[in-house]
């Protein structure tokens, strides 16, 4: 007998309840991955992102060969694909693992349907991606919790399952064509400094965060240069860690550092229930302001500054630089950028999200559209009308400007406040600087943020 494991976010061998499932029932598995023309279609698949997948689909494959397998590629309808794979190989079930978008539950509802109709199983495996599976918890009178702090109450106390080992051997049907593994090099328009992918990377990466900097996460995470936390995410998103492996080896370790590692993983499931539950947060607001967003050329140029990191207020063009640079920012950058278009600029969330989306290498629609909904106001944040300022963000998370001066680096050989406050600095030496004076006050952005929102 043959069983397919069908991949999607869950590019490994370890800890992978779906591949060991297959094992228990067949003679022989079949792991397949497809890329989907339709993930492209719905603007998922953007430079780094695909870059970061052939490092993953190559390790993957890899992994699998040491085990005396291999990973299949197909390209097309996933729904398609895996159907005639499953006629072909004869397979009698596929394994996969629970999405949470609309689009991952419409795909596999789809297969479900189509292997039905053959007398074929499809098993969908929950806790592969996540610790807690949407769903799993939830309050009285609701689908889902809309408030993390009792989410993550409820979330600690669940029991999480125990990490299941890589299989020792993986026989795969030799019959199967497959397309030739993807290349990196092959990916145009990558940021430089885009980080490595794969399990292996990705394992490497779990254990020495938990053996080194854990400890200094509790205090550290904020710290723009410190760069303490643990740059996980995007291997959290596409699976080469198991977050359920990661919760267990940070909570072995103990104390202050991985208590809070943990708890960020509970806002990766705290995003994913509310998605589940509510599809359209991922585009319409969770809960509407009824805001009146700037539009027009004014607006397109304010956004363009911000795009490119010119907005003259220097932690935010640190954190938009780093972005575009590596294809990944620090989560604090995060906050402040997305704060700074939303609320200081009054652009819709929307188009930030946008832009993360091109490129971010953890660019994940739970993750990214309901942190913006957060920043926003518009999502699960209980202080909706907070902004933060830009100004007093960077002197407190990066109190020495090595940030700044590491990504902006015209004014580096600025000291305090200066920095910080570029617009301090008069005369001729301002000229020298070549970098942009602010494009709006901050109060006067306030103003209009607070009028637009019908607060004042
Ligand atoms: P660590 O601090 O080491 O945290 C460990 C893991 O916990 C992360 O890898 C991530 O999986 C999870 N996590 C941490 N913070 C959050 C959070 N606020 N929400 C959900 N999960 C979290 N994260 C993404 O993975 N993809 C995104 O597309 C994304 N977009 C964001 C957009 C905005 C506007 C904001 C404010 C945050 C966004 N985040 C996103 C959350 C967070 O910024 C990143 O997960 C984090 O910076 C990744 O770095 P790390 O792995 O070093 O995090």
């Amino acid at each position: 007998t043959v069983s397919v494991v069908l991949y999607t976010a869950d590019l490994r061998v370890h800890d992978h309840p779906p591949l060991r499932a297959a094992l228990e029932g067949a003679h022989e598995v079949l792991p397949v991955f497809v890329r989907d023309p339709a993930v492209d279609r719905a603007g998922f698949a953007a430079p780094n992102r695909l870059a970061f997948l052939a490092d993953c689909l190559v390790d993957l494959d890899r992994a699998l060969r040491e085990r005396g397998g291999r990973l299949v590629l197909r390209q097309g309808d996933t729904v398609a694909e895996v159907r005639a794979l499953v006629r072909q190989a004869e397979a009698d079930e596929v394994h996969m693992a629970g999405g949470a978008t609309a689009f991952a539950r419409a795909r596999q509802e789809r297969l479900r349907r189509a292997l039905e109709e053959d007398g074929r199983r499809l098993y969908v495996h929950d806790g592969v991606v996540d610790v807690v599976a949407p769903g799993d918890v939830t309050p009285q009178g609701s689908d889902h919790f809309a408030v993390f702090t009792p989410y993550h109450r409820r979330w600690s106390g669940e029991p999480v399952r125990t990490p299941l080992r890589a299989p020792g051997a993986v026989r795969v049907p030799a019959d199967v064509r497959s397309e030739p593994m993807p290349r990196r090099s092959s990916v145009a328009d990558v940021s430089p400094g885009l980080a490595r992918g794969g399990e292996s990377e990705g394992r490497r990466r779990l254990a020495s965060w938990l053996a080194g900097e854990g400890d200094s996460y509790e205090q550290g995470q904020d710290d723009l240069a410190g760069d303490a936390t643990s740059r996980l995410s995007p291997h959290l998103h596409f699976g080469t860690v198991s977050a359920v492996e990661a919760v267990h080896r940070a909570r072995r370790r103990g104390g202050a550092g991985a208590e809070a590692f943990v708890r960020q993983l509970c806002w990766r499931d705290f995003h994913r229930q509310v998605l589940a539950a509510r599809p359209a947060a991922a585009t319409e607001d969770y809960r509407p302001r009824h805001d009146r967003w700037r539009r027009g050329p004014e607006a397109e140029a304010d956004l363009a500054a911000w795009r490119e990191g010119r907005t003259g207020y220097p932690v935010v063009d640190a954190a938009m630089r780093q972005l575009a640079h590596e294809g990944w920012m620090h989560n604090r950058g995060r906050l402040i950028t997305a704060s700074f278009l939303v609320k200081t600029l009054y652009v819709d969330w929307r188009e930030g999200a946008r832009h993360f989306l091109d490129l971010l290498v953890d660019g994940d629609v739970a993750n990214n559209q309901l942190n913006w909904q957060w920043v926003a106001g518009t999502g699960t944040d209980t202080r909706p009308n907070r902004a933060l300022n830009p100004l007093l963000q960077g002197k407190r998370y990066d109190p020495e400007g090595a940030y700044v001066r590491r990504w902006v680096p015209e004014l580096a050989g600025l000291g305090m406040p200066e920095l910080h406050e570029p617009w301090r600095v008069t005369g001729p030496g301002r000229t020298a600087l070549n970098y942009p004076e602010p494009v709006i006050g901050l109060s006067e952005g306030l103003q209009r943020f607070r009028r637009g929102r019908g607060l004042v």
